[in-house]
């Protein structure tokens, strides 16, 4: 019973010295330690997902470790706004916008819906476009007097009949300008 006291009073005096003292402090040193890695692996990551260029993801990562914990706000503040995979998606999709854009939009000369090059009749109000050659079934241009896949003669060269020429006419030259 006694002796706890003078132990107590020991253990305040020496707690700077004590292996608890040294635990604890190990222990602090490693949290921090951890955390400093975790932030330079966090600019790693984040650099790779931005930047292409690896000497600049380098060039980032030294950013992120040389002033510790400081780097890594430094580097958020100069870092690409964009992910490389949204940049990659934006421009495909102008991509494919140039794309829609560069094709020759053919419409139905009757009810204006859009048709492709390769339709035979409109989908939506059935209006015959294009013939069909007798022997491959191919669509055939109006102005083709042979059908380029199989060398089939083409009987009957105007195609569209059931066309309005008023319709018709500035569509075929604008194709053939082209
Ligand atoms: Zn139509
Ligand atoms: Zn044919």
């Amino acid at each position: 019973m006694t002796p706890s006291f003078p132990l107590a009073q020991v253990g305040v005096d020496d707690f700077f010295d004590s292996t608890a003292w040294f635990l604890i402090r190990n222990l602090g040193l490693l949290f921090v330690a951890v955390f400093y890695v975790a932030t330079v692996w966090w600019v790693f990551k984040d650099a790779r997902r931005r930047i292409d260029d690896p000497w600049l993801v380098a060039m980032a990562v030294v950013l992120g470790a040389v002033p510790p914990f400081v780097g890594p706000i430094i580097y958020m503040f100069f870092r690409p706004p964009e992910y490389l995979d949204d940049v990659r998606e934006r421009e495909l999709e102008i991509k494919a916008m140039e794309e829609r854009l560069a094709r020759p939009d053919l419409h139905c000369p009757v009810c204006r819906a859009e048709v492709e090059g390769s339709f035979l009749v409109c989908p939506v109000c059935t209006t015959k476009l294009k013939q069909a050659c007798a022997n491959c079934r191919a669509p055939l241009e109006a102005l083709w007097q042979i059908c380029p896949y199989c060398e089939t003669p083409v009987d009957t060269p105007t195609v569209v009949q059931h066309f309005d020429p008023w319709e018709n006419e500035p569509r075929r030259q604008r194709q053939r300008s082209e």
